[in-house]
């Protein structure tokens, strides 16, 4: 069957997403291939429909094995046999698929890298035409990666110890540099097919917030967005995972907690209540997400700062993998930048990789600073130059806010680091300019500075904001080490010379705006519902589905299916195919069920 039948039989799309179709092709015309896409870009396809087209048997190399099963049964629901072999199977059902390996039952295997170095698997696998091996978040057999993961290196001797090399395909959604080189020479991809499609993610919403009361903020914000759609929150420390959840639960908030401490029976079962709708949020530390292909999460919170940008975007990523708008909002507090600090000394390995760790949190921080466009600021960060100057989706290109001159004011820091002599930190700068009495400041004689209690008249936090900015606009060098040093470079001189003006943005309620933006989006998104009727009963047939099946409700299908279904009210076999993501086995199953309630809504 040609590549467009198998992606509309099987998959029920009509056309390939970016960088997918040259990826298909190139397996299929037997060649190694790197695919680098975001979360949600549609990884899954690429070594799927390919498994099908050729003869013999996919082995799909995966971290996860919760993710594993999902995926398996996704595969089942339409239409393609696959099984999964890693530690949870006991002897008996083991040996079971094994033996349905060596009979050819399945075109796809899914494998935990731990599994590859089993001679048992080798010599099962050595019995049949493997086709193509992919190795799925093939990130993680780099170092410098950020879940690198030993068992990842078995990989290479695993491909090399198969009867016939196969096709070899390698997949993620991380593009730095480093790491897309690591891959292909750790895995030994051979001249492949590379697809890098943009790092862009034009249905998430990006926000940093500076709230003073964060849980009184995400209060606000619950209340206001996303009325009982599932959202994710993340924390830095196990403790502060059981308080928010804790404190969400005593407003009446439904939400369970996540994280490494738990019994795991726990874990996995707040794990599952929320995957299959049960519970509204969850709260978890960032051990939580690697498993989960939940596409419907409206909103993903970072209650702290993440250690850099990659982790930041992977997990902030988990937000509307389907394609729906969606939000990602920092929430900023200095705090959390002294907590990371402490991390990165504390588990440091060597001074490069401690100078290499405190640059990438820099770049976090810069974030939390910038008034440029925060989706530009990310896709900076992965090495894309953006498209757009004002990307009309983040919380500073929505901002309507005033940039004020603060030119004087960035004179007086500047020149207060100056006098210094560019030897101290943000803390000692803000004393000097705030008049500060302390014994520090008295000590070095500071208070015989000109520049001594100039600033008197503004917070703590108000000099450290117009720092930072200046910091993350050039104006001024930070160093990047623990203690970081504040200094002068060739910009400030011409600020300090009065040859360049500072503009900032004079926020107003950080709360408000996203408010505001978010009213907006809700009116679109119920204009385009036209049929809310007919959308809750079908939600509610895929519903009782789902339980019957014990499938999570997203697996049967996505919203998006379901919403264009209650548009296009589609009355046979052909017209429902014609809804996207609606393959022929999904009708098989629950084609004429659906088909009746939409019959029944009209009839009504
Ligand atoms: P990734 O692994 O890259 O994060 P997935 O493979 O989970 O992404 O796919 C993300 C979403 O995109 C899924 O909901 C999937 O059904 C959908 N998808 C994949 N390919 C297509 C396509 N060609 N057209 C429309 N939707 C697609
Ligand atoms: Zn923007």
């Amino acid at each position: 069957m040609e590549i467009h039948e198998l992606l509309k039989k099987y998959f029920g799309y009509d056309a390939f997403k970016r960088g997918q179709e040259d990826l298909v092709k190139g397996i299929i015309q037997g060649k190694d291939v790197l695919g680098i896409m975001p979360t949600g870009g549609g990884k899954s396809l690429c070594y799927q429909l390919p498994a099908l087209a050729i003869e013999g048997v996919a082995i799909v190399i995966s971290p996860l094995i919760s993710l594993m099963k999902d995926q398996v049964d996704s595969l089942d629901e339409i239409g393609i046999s696959s099984t999964c072999i890693n530690s949870t199977l006991d002897l008996k059902e083991l040996s079971a698929r094994l033996g349905d390996i060596r009979n050819n039952k399945y075109k796809i295997i899914y494998v935990a890298p731990e599994r590859l170095d089993n001679h048992i698997f080798l010599d099962v696998v050595n019995e049949i035409k493997v086709s193509l091996v992919a190795v799925d978040e093939a990130h993680c057999i780099s170092q410098w990666g950020h879940d690198f993961r030993p068992s990842y290196v078995a990989i290479p001797r695993f491909i090399k110890a198969l009867r016939k090399r196969p096709v070899v395909g390698a997949f993620t959604a991380t593009a730095t540099l480093e790491v897309v080189d690591e891959i292909k020479r750790l895995l030994e991809l051979q001249n492949p097919i590379e697809s890098i499609t943009g790092f862009d993610r034009p249905n998430l919403t990006y926000n940093v917030v500076k709230a003073g009361d964060k849980f009184s903020w995400i209060m606000d914000y619950l209340k206001n967005n996303y009325d009982e759609q599932s959202g994710i929150i993340y924390c830095a420390t196990r403790e502060a995972v059981e308080s928010v959840s804790k404190k969400l639960n005593d407003k009446g908030i439904s939400a369970a907690g996540y994280h490494g401490g738990m019994a795991p029976e726990a874990r996995q079962k707040n794990q599952d209540d929320f995957i299959f709708d049960r519970i509204r949020i969850i709260v978890a530390t960032n051990a939580f997400g690697m498993g989960i292909d939940k596409p419907d999460v409206r909103f993903v919170i970072h209650y702290n700062m993440p250690k850099n940008m990659e982790a930041y975007y992977q997990e902030a990523g988990r937000a509307g993998r389907d394609g729906e708008k969606s939000e990602c909002i920092l929430m900023y507090s200095p705090a959390d930048i002294v907590k990371q600090k402490y991390l990165i000394e504390l588990n440091s390995s060597s001074d490069i990789r401690e100078s290499m760790q405190y640059r990438s949190l820099q770049y976090i921080i810069d974030y939390c600073h910038t008034n440029e466009c925060l989706r530009s600021q990310i896709l900076g960060y992965f090495g894309e130059a953006s498209l757009h100057e004002n990307c009309g989706s983040c919380g500073n290109c929505l901002d309507d806010s005033e940039l004020v001159d603060i030119t004087v004011e960035a004179q007086k820091i500047l020149s207060c680091i100056h006098r210094v002599s560019g030897s101290y930190g943000l803390n000692t700068i803000i004393h000097v300019l705030r008049g500060s009495k302390n014994k520090k400041v008295m000590d070095l004689g500071f208070d015989k500075l000109s520049t001594y209690g100039i600033m008197t008249d503004y917070s703590d936090n108000g000099i450290k904001e117009i720092a930072m900015s200046l910091v993350s606009s050039g104006y001024i060098n930070m160093t990047a080490d623990k203690f970081p040093v504040l200094k002068l470079n060739q910009q400030s001189w011409k600020v300090l010379k009065g040859e360049e003006k500072i503009l900032h943005r004079k926020r107003l309620k950080e709360k408000k705006d996203i408010m505001k933006d978010k009213k907006t989006n809700r009116r679109e998104s119920s204009s385009k519902e036209v049929n809310t009727g007919l959308f809750d009963k079908l939600k509610e047939l895929r519903y009782n589905l789902a339980k019957a099946k014990g499938l999570p409700t997203f697996m049967i299908f996505h919203d998006s299916a379901l919403k264009e279904m209650a548009e296009l009210m589609p009355k046979d076999k052909e017209e429902f195919l014609t809804v996207k993501g609606v393959g022929l086995k999904k009708y098989e199953s629950y084609g004429e069920d659906f088909i009746s309630v939409i019959n029944g809504y009209e009839a009504e």
